[in-house]
């Protein structure tokens, strides 16, 4: 902890005094929003490119939530993305473009990074977090070089959502193959990412990079951590991804190839009684339930269930037997919140329970 934690952490009687890189951007206002009013952190820095910095949060940042923005962030001054920031915990909510680098800046400058970009997912040393599903990953982070600083990664906003639905699949029947098509929200591109006139009344059938992610991704994140590494788990996954008009909330139709021959009644079983380590530990930002069944055969919907559990949950629905695989079903998330900064904040917590934020 370095001496302005020390000291902000006097002022603002326990909580850790953290920052937000990209403060600007649609996660960096997600992790403002969700950080007002948390239990264990205060939002002391925040910091953008160098064209918004300069001025107060509140006169640069293009508010696109409901609600106002919180009065202490809007009163802070944005600076740019150099490790001079006066707190040890980052946020990071970077465009990949940048990243990389400013996220390896300040690790080597002692700061703890939890980063929402790809840059550093398939780093061997870095974690590729989802607290319910792989908490002991977090201990990677003892393989890195960085001196005191580390950084940690958030998965893909689709990743997130279908590994959760994966994981108690896994545990209970063993995954073969994975085929997902996914329907993705305008957000998930970012504040200025999509034209109106490209996505209404439209729908574009390519993401970027996606696929890859949604194919490689749950490999480490499901993978077992043995001796300092990540073996990944070996698993078959294909993907396809589309942008649909939707402003918030990630549907995926997700199909799966299972080693034993399980009845529909035992996946169910599986996603409603599943739960991790944030679970266990009663984090603040842990949805009681982390996987919620519909057995209504047209949920989940975007606008219905994206934000059950202030968004932390994943909702399944429309299971059936396969004629290609063995099952197919639903499954919806919110992309900016578990898919990003919601999951990120988990992540940190996670951190703090288990004694990585003395
Ligand atoms: P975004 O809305 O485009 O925001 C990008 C942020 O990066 C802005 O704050 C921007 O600041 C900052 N930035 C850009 N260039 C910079 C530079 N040269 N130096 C410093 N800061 C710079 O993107 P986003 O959707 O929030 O996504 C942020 C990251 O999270 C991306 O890596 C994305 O892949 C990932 N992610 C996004 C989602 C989602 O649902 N949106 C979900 C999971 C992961 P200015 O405003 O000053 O330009």
């Amino acid at each position: 902890m370095n001496e302005w934690t020390r000291r902000l952490m006097n002022r603002h009687a326990d909580k850790i005094a953290v920052g937000v890189l990209g403060a600007t951007g649609s996660v960096g206002q997600k992790f403002i929003q969700l950080l007002q009013n948390h239990p264990y952190f205060e939002v002391t820095e925040v910091a953008a490119s160098p064209r918004s910095a300069g001025r107060p949060y509140g006169q640069v940042v293009q508010w696109t939530l409901p609600g106002n923005i919180p009065k202490e962030a809007a009163r802070l001054k944005l600076k740019e993305c150099q490790p001079d920031l006066q707190c040890a915990f980052l946020f990071s909510g970077l465009d990949a473009s940048v990243a990389g680098t400013i996220e390896t800046d300040f690790a080597r400058a002692g700061y703890t990074v939890v980063s929402n970009a790809k840059n550093h997912r398939f780093d061997a040393d870095v974690p590729l977090m989802i607290p319910e599903v792989n908490a002991d990953h977090l201990q990677l982070m003892h393989q890195q070089s960085y001196g005191t600083g580390k950084i940690i990664t958030n998965p893909n906003c689709s990743t997130i959502g279908m590994v959760l639905a994966l994981k108690p699949l896994m545990d209970a029947f063993g995954l073969q193959q994975v085929n997902a098509v996914t329907m993705q929200a305008i957000s998930g591109a970012g504040f200025s990412g999509l034209a109106a006139a490209s996505i209404t009344d439209n729908v574009i059938p390519y993401i970027k990079g996606e696929e890859e992610k949604l194919e490689t991704e749950p490999l480490k994140i499901l993978g077992q951590l043995n001796g300092g590494k990540i073996d990944e788990a070996s698993i078959n996954i294909s993907a396809r991804c589309n942008r649909v008009p939707v402003i918030d909330g990630h549907l995926e139709s997700i199909q799966v190839a299972l080693q034993n021959k399980p009845q529909k009644k035992d996946l169910i079983e599986c996603w409603t009684t599943f739960a991790g380590e944030p679970q266990r530990l009663k984090l603040p930002s842990a949805p009681l339930q982390p996987l919620y069944y519909f057995a209504e055969p047209h949920y989940p919907q975007p606008r219905l269930h994206r934000d059950i559990e202030q968004g932390m949950a994943v909702a399944i629905g429309g299971l059936r037997t396969c004629n290609l695989f063995d099952f197919k079903f639903n499954v919806l998330s919110h992309n900016t919140v578990r898919g990003a900064a919601g999951g990120a904040i988990l992540c940190a917590e996670l951190m703090k329970a288990k004694g990585y934020l003395q």
